[in-house]
């Protein structure tokens, strides 16, 4: 018999029924927060480079905006499905409330292959995709950023759009555009050093100086390079660093029982967060094969690239030296997994707080774009640097005063502000 496919929007919905379980929240908001609030599909004709004509489908879920604005990204993905949207948007929705932004959650695909597509048939896509939101989105409404395979070059093809559509000038419809086209300095270093805000504090819980510590990553792109980073700087010994082999299509794990020399390290990885397996012996490093990055005798484990990385078949491979687990990556850990996680003394840093650092900065470059006026990098790393720690605060606090996980905290205390939200505005 063929197994059914997952599905991600049935596994968000799960994670929220728990929470709703904990809450007790009754019927009326129960059913109002499990399915989103406004949805829309549509057919999208592109006009190839070849002069045939091709029919995408696009996706849009406001999920939730009792709290402000939905925010939310935008992915190009073959595979791209209504259900991955709505997953997406309900968690951006706790996500927000997590950290305390006055906003809600939305989430946006459009189902195509941008490896197989041209950049004018990739700006036609854009500009097809706004038009058909144009009028339910706006900076006061709805605003767009980045995620899977779209940047900060398609966020200025879909401004100009709006802004050709609404007759003026809006720079904060996007986030994530060019810094010199009104984005915000600290983009790039926003989600991986929001991650570390999260496991320095993390350590101060634990009484463990950060200096004596050492840890091992699984990915080494956007958010896994900047997290090594900061956590370089605050002292800490990486030991090794996984990541993908686009040549042999396999991964492998690096790794100096001593430390790896970090800017080195970021000297021989492309641009797509590919070290280079050839150069990386020159450096001293050790090649093991990918999952070696999870057995390594560290303090702190960092998934930062997939989902699903941390699973029933792989949990006894755990070094029992671990202490923290910093989900970089959205949803690294199988909920399967979570108890036997907390057995171990395993302290869990839930995905939507530990990588919330993307979002309060699109949240900063939408606050600049409203204003027009633009601050400077260590006054964005500052700022982010007080909401991460203010919510990890409210996380672990409450986890204390209750005795439950990182992660039922994280959770009760997302939605019980976007139920209250929403029971405030009357809406139910
Ligand atoms: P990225 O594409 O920049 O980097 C991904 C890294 O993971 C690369 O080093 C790649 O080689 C590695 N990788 C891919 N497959 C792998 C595998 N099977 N085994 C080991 N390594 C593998 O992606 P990113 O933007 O750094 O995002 C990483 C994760 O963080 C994703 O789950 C993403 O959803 C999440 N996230 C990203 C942001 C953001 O703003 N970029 C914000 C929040 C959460």
């Amino acid at each position: 018999m063929d197994e059914k496919p997952f599905n991600l929007f049935e596994m968000a919905q799960k994670q929220f029924d728990h929470c709703a379980d904990l809450l007790e929240l009754d019927y009326p908001i129960r059913e109002f927060l499990r399915i989103p609030m406004r949805e829309v599909q549509f057919s999208l004709p592109v006009r190839l480079d070849s002069g045939e004509t091709r029919i995408l489908r696009g996706f849009h879920v406001q999920f939730n905006d009792s709290r402000g604005p939905t925010k939310g990204g935008i992915r190009f993905h073959p595979l791209e499905t209504l259900d991955t949207i709505r997953a997406l948007g309900m968690w951006m929705t706790w996500k927000c409330a997590i950290v305390n932004l006055p906003l809600g959650g939305s989430s946006s695909g459009v189902a195509c292959d941008p490896h197989s597509l041209s950049s004018p048939e990739m700006e036609r896509i854009c500009r097809g995709f706004v038009r058909r939101i144009a009028h339910q989105s706006g900076p006061d409404w709805d605003v767009l950023g980045p995620d899977i395979m779209t940047g900060p070059q398609h966020m200025l093809w879909m401004l100009d759009e709006y802004e050709t559509i609404i007759g003026r000038k809006s720079p904060g419809f996007v986030t994530g555009k060019p810094v010199h086209h009104a984005g915000s300095q600290g983009r790039k270093e926003a989600p991986g050093y929001g991650v570390m805000i999260t496991v320095r504090e993390a350590l101060k819980d634990l009484n463990m100086p950060v200096e004596k510590t050492s840890a091992s990553f699984q990915g080494f792109g956007l958010v896994g390079m900047h997290a090594a980073q900061l956590y370089h700087q605050m002292g800490g010994t990486i030991k090794c660093v996984a990541c993908w082999n686009q040549s042999d299509c396999t991964t492998y794990a690096f790794r100096d029982v001593k430390g790896i020399d970090f800017d080195r390290l970021v000297s021989i990885t492309d641009r797509f967060g590919e070290i280079d397996k050839n150069k990386a012996p020159e450096m001293g490093l050790e090649v093991l094969p990918g999952d070696a990055w999870i057995e390594q005798d560290v303090d702190i484990l960092v998934p930062a690239a997939l989902e699903n990385q941390i699973r029933p078949d792989n949990i006894s491979r755990i070094h029992p030296k671990v202490r923290i687990l910093a989900e970089a990556a959205n949803g690294p850990t199988n909920p399967d997994v979570d108890a036997e996680l907390i057995k171990r003394g395993i302290l869990i840093i839930p995905d939507i707080l530990a990588n919330a650092g993307g979002v309060i900065c699109s949240y900063f470059e939408q606050v600049q774009s409203n204003m027009n006026y633009y601050w400077s990098r260590d006054e964005v790393l500052s700022k982010l640097d007080s909401l991460m720690t203010s919510a990890y605060m409210d996380v672990s606090g409450f986890a204390r005063k209750n005795s439950l996980s990182p992660r039922d905290s994280v959770y009760m205390l997302a939605v019980d502000r976007v139920a209250r939200s929403c029971q405030d505005r009357g809406l139910i």
